[in-house]
């Protein structure tokens, strides 16, 4: 973990939030590859839901919300974790992630256990006062809830069907921590499935099975993910099962995504906390009822730092040591690098014209900075599939010489069809 931390910084792909002031704790900032790595994370997921799947409609809703939300979603009475303060160095734990009685950094006493609620509040417009409290929303799901009909009707869409939604959320975490695998602001991807009740039990399977194979999708190692169950004492109050994603980090097996069968309980919330009618119409069978949902739920940063971990690589190659970011080309930051062998020649403009071709349809970077070996170690540590070289023969015949991380074999490519080429194997469908 701690060479990742330093290679995230170092290349760019995390920052510590606010770093030049001591830092925030637990807020982190991503740099220029960081970013990139980070939509295309973001892009195969939306194309997987929305563009593969013609019942899933996307929505973008804000994150704040009228606090009466939170009331009927359950979350100003119940989201809340058990809290323990040690009394000697004032730590605070969540008494389910200690495995002592007392504190674990010093030994001190700890309280009693009290409830604390992880929203975070804040006030709308120029008084503070109680009626004016509003949340940052700590689960993108709700904002798709309360926007079932609007979608529906907007997009003619029948059940059963899905809202697929990505942004930002809040928890006011008691331990954050572990890089950015918990952090008090973090992105999810959260997609709602709503069918028939009696066919909830079967959608579910099938959003596992499609939601495991995505994960796949992106590089991450098959054998790396397992799957678990929630026992009864683990499920949330409305739902009727729930099945976490879980990969194999550093420090232990750790959830990276939800998936859960959420019943009727939220439209049926909404319904009574808002007083307007959220039943479906099935015309087929002439009823009314409220849709079941089922809902995939995984946090994108928790993905990318899953993707980190798992490109990670160091080889030996001679008396070096090769760090190599074996990321999916599919969401690897750079698609390709366009190197001129040397710098005269012509062959920096040949390549640079290479390179802004290329421009239009990937991230690729250009550089003509120190050996060409030494420039292909830079590529491998921030995981770029393909070194693309320019040398003597691309002048006589037009080919150059195209590098591919993982194995370091090159073979010769016609310049005039490296578009196709690279697109064939970093497209994502
Ligand atoms: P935990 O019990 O670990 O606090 P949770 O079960 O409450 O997590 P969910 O509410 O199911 O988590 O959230 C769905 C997904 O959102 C998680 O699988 C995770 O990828 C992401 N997520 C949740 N909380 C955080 C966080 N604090 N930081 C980063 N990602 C998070």
């Amino acid at each position: 973990m701690e060479r990742l931390v330093s290679l995230c910084k170092r290349r760019g792909f995390v920052f510590q939030s606010s770093e030049i002031y001591g830092g925030l704790n637990s807020c982190y900032d991503y740099g220029p590859l960081g970013i990139e790595l980070k939509n295309n994370i973001k892009n195969c997921w939306w194309r997987s839901m929305t563009y593969h799947h013609e019942n899933i409609e996307g929505v973008d809703a804000s994150i704040l919300m009228h606090p009466r939300v939170w009331e009927a979603s359950g979350h100003v009475a119940g989201f809340t974790d058990p809290l323990v303060d040690c009394k000697k160095c004032k730590q605070r734990y969540r008494p389910d992630q200690i495995d002592t009685p007392v504190c674990p950094n010093c030994g001190g006493e700890l309280t009693e256990p009290r409830m604390f609620n992880l929203m975070f509040k804040t006030f709308m417009g120029p008084v503070e006062n109680q009626t004016a409290v509003v949340y940052l929303r700590p689960e993108t799901a709700q904002g798709i809830f309360v926007n079932f009909l609007n979608v529906m009707t907007a997009s003619r869409q029948k059940l059963p069907f899905g809202i697929a939604q990505i942004g930002k959320a809040f928890r006011n975490e008691i331990t954050p921590g572990n890089f950015i695998f918990r952090t008090r602001e973090f992105e999810q991807m959260e997609m709602q499935f709503f069918v028939r009740p009696g066919e909830d039990s079967e959608w579910f399977e099938k959003w596992r099975e499609e939601r495991m194979q995505w994960h796949q999708s992106i590089g991450i190692r098959a054998e790396k993910l397992r799957w678990h169950e929630h026992g009864p004492g683990e499920l949330a109050h409305y739902a009727k099962a729930a099945f976490d994603i879980q990969y194999e980090f550093p420090f232990g097996w750790q959830e990276i995504e939800g998936i859960h069968n959420r019943t009727d309980f939220d439209l049926g919330r909404h319904q009574e906390y808002s007083g307007k009618r959220l039943a479906y119409f099935d015309e087929a069978r002439k009823e009314h009822y409220v849709p079941y949902v089922i809902e995939t739920s995984v946090g994108c940063d928790r993905t990318l730092l899953t993707v980190l971990v798992d490109a990670y690589h160091e080889e030996q190659a001679g008396d070096e040591t090769r760090v190599v970011m074996r990321f999916s080309p599919r969401i690897a930051p750079f698609k390709a690098a366009v190197l001129p062998l040397v710098r005269k020649d012509g062959l920096p403009e040949y390549a640079k014209n290479i390179a802004r071709d290329l421009m239009r349809s990937f991230r690729v970077f250009y550089d003509d900075v120190a050996s060409v070996g030494k420039r292909y170690r830079r590529m491998d540590e921030v995981g770029t599939p393909y070194c693309i070289t320019v040398d003597g023969q691309t002048l006589q015949d037009g080919t150059v010489t195209v590098r591919e991380r993982d194995s370091m074999q090159q073979e010769r490519v016609a310049s005039s069809e490296l578009r196709g080429w690279i697109d064939e194997r970093v497209r994502y469908d």
